[in-house]
């Protein structure tokens, strides 16, 4: 059985007083949580990882949204994936498409920035998808295939095991504009095939592969009904602990009815 996963991206939002009371609330309200198939990730900026203390919940960890390609060293700004593990993260988000546009990350640095996760011991959500003029030229399939293979393919059969694919079309993130669950359903089912394709049915099936792009309370009954579609990465409405427990809430009694 493969994991449901509901992750939080809190970008650049929240003061540490705001994120360690909305970090407190999220845990409070998902200890009802613990004997169910939902594993929850927050990812807050980084100055708030160290003040959270994720092993409250066995079905928690922390993420930070992004990490340097580099291991150490004279890297102005940047944070490494042993200062992330050095906070309790266990998790890093690699290739969302907010830094994929503003500093122009090609699939080929994100692919260095996978090995050093995975080398050093982090899971990763490496997040893909394609923007409004892809799609209107039906390139999603060829650009999401891109994205995955450049930077994953090359991973042995267990570290990709440790990968969680985050499948975000570009003009659905933050826009309210959400995927149609069938849009949804057929890249996620697309991605699961190319992963099944490259190592086995059996790594397929077991790899949580996310929606993310203004999914919210309301329209999240409808994509986690999809049979491919594992749960979510949350932007906006991860900002909201009754938002984002109510997401929850919505995946989990969309996969037990599966
Ligand atoms: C995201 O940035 O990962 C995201 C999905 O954002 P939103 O939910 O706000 O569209």
């Amino acid at each position: 059985m493969r994991r449901n996963i509901l992750a939080g991206n809190w970008k650049m939002n929240t003061s540490l007083f705001e994120g360690i009371e909305l970090f407190n609330s999220i845990v409070e309200k998902s200890y009802s949580f613990s004997d169910k198939n939902i594993h929850f990730i927050i990812a807050p900026p980084y100055t708030h990882l160290a003040t959270m203390d994720a092993n409250r919940l066995i079905n928690l960890s922390l993420a930070a949204q992004n990490c340097s390609k580099n291991e150490n060293g004279a890297f102005t700004g940047e944070i490494s994936v042993d200062i992330i593990k050095s906070v309790g993260a266990k998790a890093v988000i690699i290739g969302h498409s907010e830094i994929r546009q503003n500093f122009n990350e090609k699939n080929s640095s994100l692919k260095e920035k996978v090995d050093v996760a995975i080398g050093k011991g982090l899971d990763i959500i490496y997040c893909c998808g394609e923007t409004d003029k892809n799609r209107n030229q039906n390139d999603q399939e060829s650009v999401v295939e891109n994205q995955v293979s450049e930077a994953l393919f090359h991973l042995s059969y267990s570290d990709f095991g440790k990968v969680i694919v985050a499948y975000e079309p570009v003009w659905a993130i933050g826009t309210g504009i959400t995927a149609s669950p069938e849009q949804a359903q057929n890249i996620h089912a697309f991605i699961r095939g190319l992963i099944s394709n490259r190592f086995d049915t059996s790594l397929a099936n077991s790899t949580s592969i996310l929606y993310g792009g203004s999914c919210n309370s309301k329209n999240a009954k409808d994509l986690f009904e999809c049979k491919d579609i594992d749960g979510g990465l949350i932007g906006g409405a991860s900002l909201k602990a009754d938002e984002f427990i109510h997401i929850a809430t919505t995946l989990v009694a969309a996969k037990d009815n599966e």
